[in-house]
C-alpha cells in the first residue's frame, strides 16, 4: 500500500514533475513499535530488504526485518521477549504477541574465503555500509516513517525499471559469496525482472563457484527459480552448463515448466529435460523422499504405453498414485499429447471409488484360507482377483469373488 505525498510547500514554484516526492510505506504495528522504541532509546532503526522492495514493487511481504544501529545486546535489554537466533552475525529475535521479528545489527561482512560466508561480521555504525553489504540494489533499501526511504545504490529506480543490479562490484559480490549467483536467477523469475548486463556477465563468469554453496541452498533457490512466473530466467546459467554438477549440461525445455502444476514436476522436467540423471542429482540435492517418489513415479509411468482404457489407467494408479499420474498427465500435455480423454477417466475412477489395489478387494486373505487356500498361492490369487476387479468393478464383492474363487477364477 504506496501513498506518495508531495513536499509541495518548498517546492511549490517548481514544475510538477520535478518536485521531490517522499515515498510512504505502510509498516505494520509490530514493526513501527520496534523501529520507535529503538529510536527513543538514540538508535536508528529501518525496515530493511526483502519488505521494502516487496512494497515499491507492489507486492505484500511476507516478512519485515529490521535494521538497527543497536548492538545484539542492547537489543535484547530493550524488549521483553528476544531470541538470539543469530547473534554471532548480528540477528536477535523480537517476538511481539506471539509473533518473531528479526532484527538485525548493522553490518559488514569480513573476508571471505571459501565462497560463501564471511569469516567474520563487524558491527558498524552506518546504515549505507550496511546497505552496501547487500546483494542486490532492488534489496539495499531502507525504511522507516521518520526518515523516509533510504536508496543509496538506485533501488527505486531499478524496480520501476524491473532490472536486478548487483551492488557495487559484480564480480566481486559473486566472488565474495557464491549463493548470490542463485539468488540472481531466482529473483529474476519471482519478480520477473531483467539481469543488468554487467551483472549477469560476473554471474556466469562466477558460476564455477556454485559448487561451494550447500546442496539445501541450490536446491531451495532452484526450486523458486522454477516455480517463479519466468524460470526461463535460469537459461544463460544452463547455457554455459553452470549447473553441469547436477548433470544438467544442457539448457532444459523451459517453456513447458509453467503448464506443469507441482512443484515436483517441474524439477523433474527441469532434469530430465537438462540431460540430468534423475536419481544421482536428486540424492544431491537432498530432496525429501516424497520427491523421490514423484519422480521415480514419473519415470515408470513415462515408461509405460499411453493409456487408452481404464484398465491400463488402473494399473498406472496401482504401480505409482493418482497424485502421479495426475502429474504425468499435467507433464505429457505440456508436450502437447492430448490427455482429455484419459483425465476424465482418471477422475471418474476416483469418483467411483473404483477397485485397484489388492486393498480394495472386498476379500483378504483370511476369506482364502478358509476356501482352503494357503501359502503363495493366496498372494497370487488375490493378485488374479485385482485384474479382473480392474476390467470389471462389479465383480468386487464378497459373494462374486468368493464365488470366482471356487470356479478356480
Ligand atoms: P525473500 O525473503 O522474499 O526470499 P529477501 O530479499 O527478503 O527475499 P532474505 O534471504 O530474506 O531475502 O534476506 C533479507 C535481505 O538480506 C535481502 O533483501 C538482502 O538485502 C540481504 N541478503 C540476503 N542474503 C544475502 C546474500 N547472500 N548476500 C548479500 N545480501 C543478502
Ligand atoms: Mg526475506
Amino acid at each position: 500500500i504506496i501513498t506518495y505525498y508531495y513536499i509541495a510547500k518548498r517546492q511549490k514554484n517548481k514544475p510538477f514533475f520535478e518536485r521531490k516526492i517522499k515515498i510512504m510505506l505502510f509498516l505494520p504495528s509490530d514493526t513501527e513499535y520496534i523501529i520507535e522504541t529503538l529510536q527513543k532509546n538514540g538508535y536508528e532503526a529501518f525496515a530493511v530488504g526483502g519488505c521494502v522492495r516487496d512494497m515499491l514493487n507492489g507486492d505484500t511481504p511476507h516478512d519485515f526485518d529490521i535494521t538497527t544501529s543497536a548492538e545484539p545486546e542492547t537489543v535484547m535489554s530493550l524488549f521483553e521477549k528476544t531470541v538470539p537466533t543469530g547473534i554471532k552475525h548480528g540477528t536477535v529475535t523480537v517476538i511481539i504477541n506471539g509473533v518473531p521479528n528479526e532484527v538485525t545489527t548493522y553490518r559488514t561482512d569480513g573476508e571471505y574465503r571459501d565462497h560463501r560466508r564471511p569469516d567474520s561480521v563487524i558491527f558498524v555504525k552506518s546504515l549505507r555500509e550496511d546497505l552496501a553489504r547487500r546483494d542486490f540494489t532492488v534489496n539495499a533499501m531502507a525504511y522507516n516513517q521518520k526518515d523516509g526511504l533510504k536508496d543509496f545504490f538506485g533501488g527505486r529506480e531499478d524496480i520501476e525499471n524491473r532490472i536486478l543490479r548487483a551492488v557495487g562490484e559484480p564480480g566481486r559480490r559473486f566472488y565474495e559469496d557464491a549463493l548470490r549467483i542463485m539468488r540472481l536467477f531466482r529473483f529474476s523469475s519471482v519478480l520477473g525482472f531483467d539481469i543488468e548486463e554487467n551483472t549477469l556477465k560476473a554471474a556466469l563468469e562466477y558460476a564455477p563457484t556454485l559448487k561451494s554453496v550447500s546442496a539445501e541452498r541450490i536446491y531451495s533457490e532452484l526450486l523458486k527459480t522454477l516455480c517463479g512466473k519466468n524460470p526461463a530466467a535460469l537459461k544463460p546459467l544452463t547455457d554455459i552448463g553452470g549447473l553441469g554438477f547436477l548433470g544438467v549440461n544442457t539448457s532444459p525445455d523451459y517453456g513447458i515448466l509453467p503448464f506443469l502444476g507441482s512443484a515436483d514436476t517441474k524439477l523433474f522436467a527441469f532434469l530430465y529435460s537438462g540431460g540430468a540423471k534423475i536419481s544421482p542429482a536428486l540424492d544431491f540435492l537432498k530432496v525429501p523422499n516424497k520427491t523421490k517418489r514423484s519422480a521415480q513415479d514419473m519415470l515408470t509411468l513415462l515408461n509405460m504405453p499411453f493409456p487408452k482404457t481404464k484398465p491400463e489407467i488402473k494399473e498406472m494408479l496401482y504401480l505409482t498414485s493418482p497424485s502421479s499420474a495426475e502429474n504425468y498427465f499435467d507433464y505429457r500435455s505440456a508436450y502437447g499429447k492430448d490427455c482429455a480423454a484419459a483425465r476424465d477417466m482418471l477422475t471418474e475412477i476416483i469418483k467411483n471409488g473404483e477397485p485397484y489395489r489388492i486393498s480394495d478387494l472386498k476379500i483378504g486373505g483370511r476369506d482364502l484360507k478358509k476356501c482352503g487356500i494357503s501359502g503363495r498361492v493366496i498372494g497370487e490369487t488375490l493378485e488374479k482377483l485385482r485384474r479382473s476387479v480392474l476390467k470389471n468393478p462389479e465383480l468386487n464383492t464378497r459373494s462374486e469373488l468368493i464365488k470366482a474363487v471356487k470356479n478356480g477364477l
